[in-house]
């Protein structure tokens, strides 16, 4: 890879470690990068540095925000008593897309996996049975993805919940085996959640 200047390979290096990002698109990132005007690259560098410092996660839901609680946590209108489990701000947004849903959310960021050494610690999963005694719920709807990992979350979190009576229900199998929310489209998203069944 000597065949670039040190700052390419450097750059490269950094974008090929981004999610989704194998080397040749590093590359043609890279070079588009630095084939742009100046002030454009600077203004990317700069959003991407205050979105770092900016986004936090909302101290009720844990979604990503900008501010203490996010806007579906503070608004007046949704239904604090139904609070919808998924794994990751994508699916929260995939939900939110259809318009239909009109509770909270609490985000998990993760799946237990024991293949991958991710157990129930390592996700915001106490934090879900913190709100769960202090607040007022009466269904908490499971909406982890429907592959072993996220069949196993559901399986953990609706054991742990059970001895609470809190009502738990877990969305329909319409989400294709081993797909992600957030690539389903919103027919089938609907179908999950109205067909969903007490655990
Ligand atoms: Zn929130």
């Amino acid at each position: 890879m000597d065949l670039y200047s040190g700052y390419i390979n450097r750059l490269i290096e950094e974008l090929s470690a981004l999610p989704g990002i194998g080397n040749k698109s590093a590359q043609r990132l890279a070079f588009y990068l630095v084939n742009q005007p100046a002030d454009h690259v600077k203004r990317l560098a700069d959003t991407i540095v205050e979105a770092r410092e900016k986004v936090r996660y909302c101290s009720v839901c844990y979604t990503l925000t900008d501010q203490e609680i996010c806007p579906i946590c503070s608004s007046v209108k949704r239904d604090k008593q139904t609070i919808m489990v998924v794994e990751n701000p994508r699916d929260l947004a995939a939900y939110e897309k259809t318009g239909k849903f009109n509770g909270v959310y609490h985000v998990l960021h993760g799946a237990i996996s024991p293949m991958l050494g991710i157990g129930p610690n390592d996700i915001r999963l106490k934090e879900l049975m913190q709100r769960l005694s202090t607040e007022s719920v009466a269904e908490v709807i499971i909406a982890t993805n429907s592959s072993l990992e996220g069949e196993t979350t559901a399986m953990y979190i609706s054991k742990l919940i059970k001895p609470t009576g809190i009502k738990v229900t877990r969305i329909a199998s319409g989400v294709p085996v081993g797909g992600d929310l957030e690539y389903t489209d919103e027919v089938t998203l609907l179908r999950a959640l109205e067909g969903r069944i007490e655990l």
